[in-house]
């Protein structure tokens, strides 16, 4: 027989599984899947190309429409350089807080919803528990999960995507695009400024004009969008080039986001760099190096998300929570990826995102209570018949 778990040690188990998203996370898949079998679950693999990582889908209860997914990623962010007090993969209790990596953001609403799988029995319409990788890098594994869903699941109502927001709903993100750009100019001793191209020279104009361009949106954004801040936002974080202070440097390369409120378009913004790159940089570069180039790559992607308050699945989490208060975030999710597939989603879980990513992240007691209350509430909505 199966160990009984409740809520709490199940985060602690599923802590304790080590799945930083650079690993695999197979050993926390293959103890969820061993652990469910027993309770009737039905499982559901889709594995990255390399077969290293996979999406989990399980489904328990009758092979019908109408269904509601409970959704989390598996994976979580790294540990290097942070602080922490105690071992993040060996979690603890203090102060009725439950602490390590992944407790909050979101191992403990995945332990809400797998702790309360004996509970899920004598159900008149299905309950899917679906588990992603890569989300922290991405949002890169749902997609393909999503897809199968799509393919092999009888339709579904909702889906509850269990981040962190203090239980309160949330029916928008923003989108977010991650972009590395690439600037190979030509190297010379610095005193010929006349024949090199400055790869960092040329970096720092194209990082000026996302400056600018980032300062449009924020001053063309008229209306009150809900989010903080309200207006999309551009912001390079990492920038590397050059070797001497004495030779014209051949290489730069910088890193950057954009996250979008959902009524503005990413490729809007893409479009105008590479206008300003093609009109107006690379000739410059070209004239002095043929051989100069300025290339952008799209290393993830996130589509926005927003949802009618009156979506089934904001209306279920509302009336389930009594929790009416909406709210819009800046963070990704994997809401939009579901949205996008006509399946309704709302994010709603427990913890603080104040508390994710950090050194010593904690998830309150109480806020794995009122996930506990949420999961049971939706067993029930899912045993009634339909009036
Ligand atoms: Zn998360």
């Amino acid at each position: 027989m199966n160990p009984l778990f409740n809520s709490i040690n199940m985060t602690q188990k599923l802590v304790s599984i080590n799945t930083i998203s650079k690993q695999s996370n197979l050993p926390l898949i293959e103890f969820v899947e061993s652990w469910t079998e027993d309770f009737g679950a039905r499982s559901l693999r889709v594995e990255s190309d390399d077969g290293k990582k996979s999406n989990l889908v399980l489904s328990i209860g009758p092979e019908e429409a109408g269904g509601i997914i409970l959704s989390g990623h598996t994976d979580v962010v790294p540990v290097e350089g942070q602080d922490w007090s105690q071992d993040p993969f060996a979690p603890w209790i203090d102060n009725d807080k439950l602490y390590g990596r992944g407790t909050c953001d979101m191992k403990g609403f995945i332990a809400t919803v797998l702790s309360a799988v004996p509970q899920m029995s004598k159900l008149k319409r299905p309950l899917h528990i679906a588990l992603s990788y890569d989300e922290e890098v991405g949002c890169l594994g749902a997609p393909r999960m999503i897809e199968k869903i799509r393919e092999k699941l009888p339709p579904v109502s909702a889906v509850v995507i269990g981040e962190p927001t203090s239980m309160a709903s949330v029916c928008a993100n923003k989108g977010i695009a991650v972009l590395k750009t690439r600037v190979e100019g030509f190297e010379t001793h610095s005193s010929q400024t006349h024949r090199g191209v400055s790869a960092v020279m040329i970096a720092a104009r194209l990082v000026n004009f996302l400056d600018t361009l980032a300062e449009q949106l924020k001053t063309e954004c008229i209306e009150d969008t809900g989010f903080v801040p309200p207006y999309s936002t551009i912001h390079v974080g990492v920038i590397h080039g050059g070797t001497a202070v004495n030779i014209i440097s051949r290489h730069c390369e910088f890193t950057w986001d954009m996250r979008m409120v959902p009524s503005e378009n990413i490729d809007d913004v893409l479009e105008k760099f590479q206008s300003f790159i093609t009109r107006k940089i690379l000739p410059e570069m070209r004239r002095r190096s043929p051989a100069a180039t300025i290339e952008t790559n799209l290393i993830a992607r996130v589509p926005g998300f927003e949802v009618n308050p009156e979506s089934p699945a904001v209306e279920l989490v509302q009336r389930l929570t009594g929790i009416t208060s909406l709210r819009k975030v800046s963070y990704a999710t994997e809401a939009g990826q579901f949205q996008n597939s006509d399946i309704p989603s709302v994010v709603c879980g427990p913890g603080s995102i104040d508390q994710a990513h950090q050194a010593d992240e904690y998830i309150a007691l109480e806020q794995m209570h009122f996930g506990d209350a949420l999961i049971r509430k939706i067993i029930i909505e899912q045993q009634k018949d339909i009036a």
